[in-house]
């Protein structure tokens, strides 16, 4: 993929907010410090497009990127700060959950999940919301440098068990630190957003 342009457009804490060009959306979820801002960076060969997500307690905003003016990786706020209070989590969830069943430009959705780490209740229920959208979910596992090989073939049977996989949702090992899986989403976001 050739990125001419990647820019963010648009930082949304209200649906009034969000882009009105119709380009195509791909968005990423997943838990903080999963390696979200790392992996969008990575997709466009730049080095800080994404930041960290922002800390407990500050406000959370979907941020939108626009690449190449024909598509936007939208990028969800984290989840699965401890100190979360309960209020903050109930917005956080109306405002994931708002963006995902509205929006027609919405093409697919990523989850994002270490892949050290067996995916937490917070994963599968934001696996069920992108489900339940009925858009193309795929789910990338983050850090694959971080293991072995035969870790790797361990560790991912864990995983799709505990996400339940279906044949329809597409598996990719990432690595920010490799590149690994770079071309494969890239091949995805491509055929599913018709660019
Ligand atoms: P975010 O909170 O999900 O946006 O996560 P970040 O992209 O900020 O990454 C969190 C931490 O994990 C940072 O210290 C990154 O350098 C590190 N990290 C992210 N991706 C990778 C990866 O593919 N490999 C390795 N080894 N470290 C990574």
């Amino acid at each position: 993929m050739i990125i001419r342009k990647a820019e963010i457009e648009c930082v949304a804490a209200l649906k009034s907010q969000y882009p009105t060009t119709g380009y195509p959306e791909v968005a990423f979820a997943g838990r903080s410090n999963v390696g979200k801002s790392s992996l969008i960076n990575t997709l466009v060969n730049r080095k800080s497009l994404a930041r960290t997500s922002s800390k407990p307690g500050k406000t959370r905003t979907i941020n939108f990127y626009n690449i190449n003016d024909n598509l936007y990786l939208v990028d969800l706020p984290g989840y699965g700060y401890a100190k979360v209070s309960k209020e903050e989590k109930k917005k956080w969830g109306s405002m994931i959950e708002g963006y995902l069943n509205s929006r027609d430009e919405l093409k697919l959705v990523i989850l994002l999940v270490d892949i050290r780490h067996e995916p937490t209740q917070d994963d599968k229920l934001m696996l069920e919301w992108m489900r339940q959208t009925g858009k193309k979910v795929v789910v990338v596992a983050t850090k694959s440098d971080k293991l072995s090989n035969n870790q790797i073939a361990k560790q991912v049977p864990v995983i799709k068990k505990a996400l339940k996989l279906t044949q329809d949702e597409t598996f990719i090992l990432f690595s920010s630190e490799t590149r690994r899986g770079k071309e494969e989403l890239w091949e995805v976001i491509k055929s599913t957003c018709g660019i």
